[in-house]
């Protein structure tokens, strides 16, 4: 029987096994602990409401994306993401009543439950999936043979072992890869690293969204704002009053306008006491309870707040199908690069990426040969806290040649080198990537990234 690894157990991962063993594959999936997924609050975005349409959300996903969108990817996105949310409502999966808002979204679009709509989607997955092997471990090398990718070594206890296999990766971006950030502190981008050492080619990793609204590396949802919650500096002025959309202005409009009066000697807080206390405690059950637990009551106090790394818009580029540039090799969800997201993803479109693009790998990799031999391609070490301090200090949500070159002389993390570089290589400003040497935009192109020339190269594509 053909098989197929999936490395990642977070929804991606998940739905790609699932997907796979239902096509008749042979599956493992090899995963450590910890994932973004588990800790999605605001919910999935689809276009299920009676005022919505794929189209509205199609032109909601390109605005917040700043023209450096694909149109075709968008359009599968939002299209197949109705029908992949039909699909896992149809095999049981509840959600909530009513439809969140959330920040760019022209409609009410964001299916929840309650404010822990990632982890209820994983539970629900690991009972459609529980028959399928698993194997707790770090995945630290792939086998390789001139631009195919015959399988994976993993490492559990000490111990490492070889698979071979047709491999998808469904590893996560590299949020943790920064020491302030929201996701678990695995997620520091091995998928993009195998992918790298294997001769997969990246794409547009200076592209990494920071999140506005972050109390001590615990996000505050979106959504909060969506019901009214405001973002104040010390002395009570709105942050956001001034922008169109107000509090619901765009995560890289809001993060880089708080980060630059934060500089000139502000601090801001969240200020959700105008939201009706009951409310407030039901609908953010959880989000209330760990403010509580950090000692902040947020229907009567405001919370302190800071941008930190929440997403990775680039990846390993990838075809719609989750194709990598080498055979045998597919990526799927944060780890890929489709180009959905272009420079600024919207929100809850990251969990709707997890299902219709792991859909399509599954359907791609599942007809894929699995070849026996390969050498042995290794990633190294976790990243240390000195490289994700450094990243954070130089590479950050506010950027200039003069810190990214610093920055560079003292990183020793091969991706961090690559995100580094291709900030450094992108002389604009756009979306997420922001450089106060060069606030202007320019011509909207890509940047791509491989082993062969180790060099960032800009083209359209
Ligand atoms: C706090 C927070 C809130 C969010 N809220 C939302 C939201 O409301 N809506 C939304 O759409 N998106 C949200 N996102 C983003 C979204 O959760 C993620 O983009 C999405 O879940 C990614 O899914 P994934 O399966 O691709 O990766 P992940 O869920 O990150 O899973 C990656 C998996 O790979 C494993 N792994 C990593 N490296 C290795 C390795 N070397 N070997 C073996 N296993 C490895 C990890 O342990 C994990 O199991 C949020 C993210 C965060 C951090």
């Amino acid at each position: 029987m053909h098989r197929v690894v999936i490395v990642g157990s977070g929804l991606a991962g998940l739905f790609t096994a699932f997907r796979c063993a239902n096509l008749g594959c042979e599956v493992l999936i090899v995963s450590e602990k910890g994932s973004s997924s588990e800790k999605a609050q605001g919910g999935i975005a689809a276009a299920v409401g009676e005022s919505d349409s794929t189209a509205l959300h199609f032109n909601d996903t390109l605005q917040a994306g700043n023209g450096l969108c694909d149109r075709h990817a968008v359009n599968v996105l939002v299209k197949e993401g109705f029908e992949r949310v039909t699909e896992l409502t149809e095999l049981g999966l509840k959600f909530d009543e009513g439809l969140g808002r959330e920040a760019v979204h022209s409609r009410n679009r964001i299916l929840h439950i309650g404010d822990f709509t990632g982890k209820n989607m994983l539970s629900f997955m690991e009972e459609l999936t529980q028959d399928i092997p698993r194997e707790e471990g770090r995945v630290v090398g792939l086998l390789t043979e001139k631009e195919q990718c015959n399988g994976i070594i993993f490492e559990r206890n000490g111990n490492v072992e070889q698979i071979p296999a047709t491999v998808v990766l469904a590893s996560g971006g590299f949020s943790a890869l920064y020491s302030h950030n929201t996701t678990h502190q695995n997620i520091t981008g091995d998928g993009l690293l195998l992918a790298y050492h294997a001769g997969a080619e990246l794409k547009d990793l200076e592209f990494g969204q920071f999140h506005p609204t972050v109390f001590k590396n615990f996000l505050l949802s979106e959504a909060l704002r969506g019901e009214g919650a405001l973002i104040v500096n010390q002395k009570g002025d709105r942050l956001m009053k001034d922008y169109p959309l107000k509090e619901l202005s765009g995560r890289d409009l809001t993060a880089r306008v708080m980060q630059q009066k934060s500089l000139n000697g502000n601090t801001f807080f969240l200020d959700a006491t105008g939201i009706n206390h009951d409310f407030l405690k039901s609908r953010f059950s959880n989000i209330y309870k760990e403010c509580l637990n950090m000692g902040v009551d947020l229907a009567k106090e405001l919370v302190p707040i800071a941008p930190a790394a929440h997403y990775t818009m680039g990846g390993v580029h990838t075809d719609l199908n989750g194709r990598t540039s080498i055979n045998g090799l597919f990526a799927c969800g944060e780890v890929a690069c489709t180009g959905i997201h272009g420079s600024n993803r919207l929100s809850s479109n990251s969990l709707l990426e997890a299902l219709v693009f792991g859909a399509r790998a599954s359907n791609a990799a599942s007809k894929e040969e699995t070849r026996n031999a390969g050498e042995p391609c290794l990633i190294g070490k976790v990243p240390s806290e000195e490289t994700k301090e450094i990243m954070w200090k130089y590479c950050g949500v506010i950027r200039n040649e003069n810190l990214l070159k610093d920055g560079l002389s003292k990183i020793s993390s091969k991706l961090a080198e690559l995100v580094m570089a291709s900030a450094l290589a992108r002389k604009e400003s756009r979306g997420t990537h922001y450089r106060e040497d060069y606030p202007k935009q320019n011509k909207p192109l890509h940047s791509f990234i491989r082993i062969d020339r180790d060099e960032v190269i800009f083209r359209v594509r």
